[in-house]
């Protein structure tokens, strides 16, 4: 099955304002640096990692809402890293991001008709098949017309993000890049909204990159599930393998902080010690030499690359994780 989308080394680099007049190196916060990874359509790609580690960065650039600073962005085989004007227009249709405050994101001062409508004016939709459509969205996301002229302030938290899922289904598109779409919601609805965007990705044949840092959350909705740390993946494979085999450290780490279903279900949790370094200045080698257990003197001087780590396509980018080579068949 061909790719609906694919990464390869995207960067994205800030630049900062020197603290030195004379020095001779800019300084750059380097928040997505270079990741490699593909989407096949109907997939979800959980994208994990704590605060600060460039996952939402990673989002808005290959929905071309940053201008990435290096590599490439193929959205259905076409190479869109240079797309501007009328055809990021109609790229627009195709792509869209559900945010992750459902507060923020709505306009206070548009009905919800307005809301969920706009896209759709943009897109020069007649005003027949612009009700039409919004009677549908708003029935899929468990809302009723009437509903359709009331602002954003008269909803609870849950129904304002159902109304951020109609709004970013607007123009049937084929990948929605969800960035924390659950994590301003009260547990309680948390579920409902994940449950409602399965159905939604089977009824619309949608494909979804699920950005969040919640693991338990990531793991049930995802196929695969990527792992970042500072601007880099650190491991990616299928999700229940590497749930229940996790290769690299961090994602150990990150694994073992998940609570126990069931209290008899003891397991080891690994502490890390201290913050995630400034991604303006990220230690070199591996960069997460200065967090690791395991951490030896080749990691502080040698970057890992990601290998594959198991038969089903596993990758880890950890110096002692053994590689596995494909046989030829
Ligand atoms: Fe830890 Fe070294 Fe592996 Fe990095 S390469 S994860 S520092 S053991």
């Amino acid at each position: 099955m061909t790719n609906l989308l694919e990464v390869k080394n995207l960067k994205k680099h800030f630049p900062l304002k020197s603290d030195t007049l004379f020095s001779r190196e800019k300084p750059v916060l380097k928040a997505v640096d270079g990741i490699s990874f593909a989407i096949k359509p109907g997939e979800t790609l959980g994208l994990v990692g704590e605060s600060g580690c460039g996952k939402s960065t990673a989002g808005r650039v290959l929905l071309k809402l940053l201008e990435p600073t290096d590599g490439e962005i193929f959205f259905k085989g076409e190479n869109i890293t240079n797309y501007k004007g009328e055809q990021l227009r109609k790229l627009r249709r195709e792509m869209q991001l559900i945010f992750q405050d459902p507060y923020a994101s709505l306009n206070p001062r548009k009905t919800i008709e307005q809301t969920i409508t706009e896209p759709m004016k943009i897109f020069n939709m007649d005003k027949h098949e612009r009700t039409k459509k919004l009677n549908r969205l708003l029935d899929v996301v468990g809302l009723s017309s009437y509903h359709k002229q009331r602002y954003p302030h008269e909803f609870s938290g849950g129904q304002r993000q159902r109304i951020g899922i109609a709004r970013s289904l607007a123009l049937e598109p084929e990948l929605v890049i969800c960035d924390e779409p659950v994590s301003a919601l009260d547990v309680s609805i948390q579920a409902q909204v994940i449950n409602l965007m399965e159905d939604l990705q089977d009824e619309f044949d949608l494909t979804y990159m699920f950005i969040a840092h919640d693991l338990s959350v990531v793991h049930h909705i995802s196929d695969r599930v990527a792992v970042m740390y500072l601007g880099n993946l650190v491991e990616i494979g299928d999700a229940d393998e590497l749930y229940a085999n996790p290769t690299h450290p961090y994602t150990q780490a990150l694994l073992s902080a998940i609570p126990e279903a069931r209290p008899e279900n003891t397991k080891q949790r690994i502490i890390l010690s201290g913050d995630l370094p400034s991604p303006a200045n990220p230690p070199t080698g591996c960069k997460f030499h200065t967090r690791c257990p395991y951490a030896e003197e080749i990691c502080r001087m040698e970057t890992p690359e990601l290998k594959t780590v198991s038969t089903n396509g596993q990758q880890s980018a950890c110096h002692f994780v053994k590689e596995v080579v494909e046989e030829e068949v």
